[in-house]
Order: structure tokens, then sequence, then C-alpha cells
């Protein structure tokens, strides 16, 4: 296989948390995920991922996984586990007892880019150590929280020695790199998108965008 495309999947259908400014436009509904679902069924190029560890996870996207025959990977936060409509701990073993994969998503939702020494401790050595012990296996693969991630963000995922990071970049990724760039699910997503992220290139202004994000990221070093 030479690529494979990468999916997240935030939060799905009603939730009773508060969401955090802008959170709501990566929430979908039960109809666009399983959308979503039913056009991936049977493409060995595509992987799922689930970020925030929200509740929808094991109520909503789990059963419909099942159905399909479809794993997953979920990148939990690991300390806002029990929090008002986030997963709890027995969710998460119910997760990979149920064959998905748990991975990071960080401890609190930090912008990675903006932490210190101490928090970045937290955010992943803590996170990855903490969600080992309560799943029995080792976790060393995470999901860069926003997207948000320089050359220091890499070097301190690398020092950790994470197996696998998980950015927000868009299009295809190669199937064993490190660094795995993915395509989020958003609120306005239409029952043509997924084919056309698996199959089709990025409309222009995507793309523009990247290679403009890209160069950022270069000139901030
Ligand atoms: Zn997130």
């Amino acid at each position: 296989m030479h690529s494979v495309v990468n999916l997240t999947v935030h939060g799905i259908g009603p939730t009773n948390r508060e969401l955090d400014p802008g959170e709501d436009t990566t929430w979908v509904s039960v109809e666009q995920f399983e959308q979503v679902l039913d056009a991936v069924v049977g493409r060995q190029d595509v992987r799922i991922t689930f970020d925030d560890g929200n509740a929808s996870d094991l109520e909503i996207a789990l059963p419909r996984l099942l159905e399909r025959g479809l794993t997953a990977e979920f990148f939990v936060l690991a300390g806002l586990l029990g929090q008002p409509g986030r997963l709890e701990e027995s969710g998460v073993r119910q997760l990979l007892s149920a064959g998905m994969r748990i991975g990071s998503h960080g401890w609190a939702h930090r912008d990675w880019r903006k932490m210190d020494t101490e928090q970045a401790v937290q955010e992943i050595v803590d996170a990855n150590r903490f969600l080992g012990e309560l799943t029995g296996q080792p976790v060393s693969r995470v999901a860069i929280p926003f997207g948000s991630y320089d050359r220091h963000v890499l070097g301190r995922l690398r020092q950790a020695k994470v197996t696998r990071a998980y950015t927000s970049d868009g299009g295809r990724a190669k199937p064993g790199s490190w660094l795995q760039p993915r395509n989020s699910l958003r609120h306005d997503i239409d029952a043509t998108w997924a084919n056309r992220v698996m199959d089709g290139t990025p409309p222009l202004p995507l793309r523009a965008r990247r290679i403009a994000s890209r160069t950022f990221k270069r000139v901030r070093g």
C-alpha cells in the first residue's frame, strides 16, 4: 500500500458538556458519522481515529464500528476521564476489550506549542504512563491537540519515545511514517465528503492553506 487516509472524529450527536469555543465545528451528527463509516467499509487504506475522549466514542461510535467490522484508534485525554460528557476509565477499557486501540491526546487538552517544561512532562510522559497503566499495555502513540506543533513539540515527542504522532494536516499519509497527517470530520460535511477525501485530491483552497501553513511552520522553526 503506497498511502493511507487517516480520518479524525471528535464528537458525535448530543453532548451534556459545554463545548469549548469553536469546538462545535468539529462535532457531527449520528447520520453524518454513519455516512462516513459506510463509505469506509472495505477500504484497507483508511484508518479511523478519535480525539478528545468524548462519551460518544463508547455510546455512539463503538456499536456502529462493530456492526461494520471496523476498528479504530481512540486518542483520549488522560486528565479529563470521568468528567461530564467524557469517557470514564471503564469506558476506555471497554473500547480496548472490543478490539479498539488506545492512544494519548495528552492530559488536559492544552496547546503543545505553548507548554512549559512541567506541563510538557504531564501532557506527554505522565499521560502515556497513566494510560499504559489503565489499559495494561504500553501507550506510545499520540494525537497532537488542535494539530498544533512545531519542531520543539516534535523534539519532545521523540525524546519521550513516542512511536507515532498524528497531526491534523490533511491529505494522505505513508503507512509507516512517524508523523501521520489526518483529515477531520467537521459539522458541515456532506454525504460525499468521505469519498472525496479518500479518492480525490483536496480542493485547491485546502491545498493552498496547507502549503501556507507548512511554510509558516518552517519559518517559525
Ligand atoms: Zn482535541
